[in-house]
């Protein structure tokens, strides 16, 4: 039987004609008219009016600190539990890094604690220079209080939106809130270019600047003129054009993705000690990944014992993020709780969930499962 994996790519079956479209236009470097259609249907998809299409979202979310200001010795919120990337991107440019603790309604960015958190740097003048909400797993944060919180303190507000394109947040998409958000286009995401990603956003001066940074800095002179230390961060024509294949197929991708999480719930929800992660009455969540905690007396296994057993059948699964307070990475930075993300890490398992698992494949995990 072959190998299941957590979520692999999938091809919508239009990325050739795109691809040799980009090929025999001749057009397959610099940048090219992929690169702007891909921007321009991603704005249209997002609702945002501003895009630079990136080698990465984690380029992406460099490039989104530099823009916004943040520079060494700033501090930078962000959520615990979140995958390395979200937190290297401030490291990057010198920041600090304070951690945030999840609620469990959504595993996001617990709100009540961040506004107040925040309110309480307010009068100790220790408010961040900005925050990096993430939308974990396919599921927006509680955006609201967020952003009302970061607006009536002056703090600049980034939203990474690598794991939720396609979500919404009150009928809003994942990624128009902040004055910017990331997309990913790595292999295991939603929609893939391979690799890729893309800083999206509200403010033409922040996002001109970025493809700027993004282009090595070049002045426009016939000399090579920098006035700034640059970067070589955008994407390619051709991966371009795979992304708007993959991205008129979005849709489908949620609808799938929503389907197999709905299976695994019907299969597993019932049985003692497993807990799916809720899907908050805010929004609509893509389940990029399926994700759920078994509490070991209850559930009569630990995560680790299923993981075993799925390792064994050949099904690829993880373990939810383990939460970045508590990597060696991050030795020594500072974190607002910090014990719900480490409860999510100690039991939390990710299923395997790409948008081309068939009921039959998702069958021979369900039953690995029920043992
Ligand atoms: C995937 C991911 C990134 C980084 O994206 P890359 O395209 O792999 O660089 C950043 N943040 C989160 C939350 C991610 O899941």
């Amino acid at each position: 039987m072959p190998r299941l994996y957590l979520s692999p790519p999938e091809l919508a079956g239009t990325e050739l004609a795109m691809v040799t479209e980009a090929l025999a236009s001749g057009w397959i470097a610099p940048l090219g008219p992929h690169v702007d259609a891909f921007e321009a249907e991603m704005c249209a998809r997002v609702g945002v009016p501003y895009a630079c299409a990136t080698a990465s979202g984690t380029a992406a979310l460099h490039l989104a600190l530099l823009v916004a200001g943040v520079t060494a010795g700033d501090d930078v919120w962000t959520s615990t539990l979140t995958f390395a990337a979200t937190a290297n991107a401030i490291r990057y440019v010198g920041a600090r890094p304070v951690f945030v603790d999840s609620d469990r309604a959504s595993w996001n960015m617990d709100p009540g604690l961040f506004v107040e958190e925040l309110a309480r740097a307010a009068r100790t003048n220790t408010l961040p220079k900005a925050v990096v909400v993430v939308d974990l797993y396919g599921q927006c944060a509680d955006l609201d209080p967020i952003v009302a919180a970061c607006r009536a303190h002056g703090v600049t507000l980034i939203e990474d939106a690598a794991e939720a394109l396609g979500a919404t947040y009150r009928g809003r998409p994942a990624g128009s809130f902040g004055e910017l958000a990331i997309l990913s286009f790595n292999g295991n995401k939603i929609i893939t270019t391979s690799g890729g990603g893309m800083l999206i956003g509200s403010r033409k001066d922040w996002v001109d600047r970025a493809r700027h940074l993004a282009t090595q800095a070049r002045e426009p002179a016939r000399h090579y003129e920098h006035k700034d230390v640059g970067y070589n961060y955008r994407l390619s024509n051709l991966l371009a054009a795979v992304g708007r294949a993959q991205l008129a197929d979005l849709d489908r991708r949620v609808t799938a993705r929503r389907a197999i999480n709905e299976r695994y719930r019907r299969a597993l929800g019932a049985l003692p000690g497993w807990s799916f992660m809720p899907e908050a009455a805010f929004g609509t969540c893509t389940f990029w990944l399926t994700c759920a905690t078994i509490t070991p007396p209850i559930a009569g296994a630990t995560r680790d014992a299923l993981l075993d057993r799925l390792a064994a059948l050949d099904i690829e699964a993880r373990p939810v993020w383990n939460p970045l307070h508590l990597q060696p990475a991050f030795a020594g930075a500072r974190t607002i709780r910090g014990q719900v993300a480490e409860a999510l890490f100690r039991d939390g398992i990710c299923l395997p969930s790409g948008s081309s698992l068939a009921p039959a494949e998702q069958d021979r995990v369900i039953a690995a499962l029920i043992g």
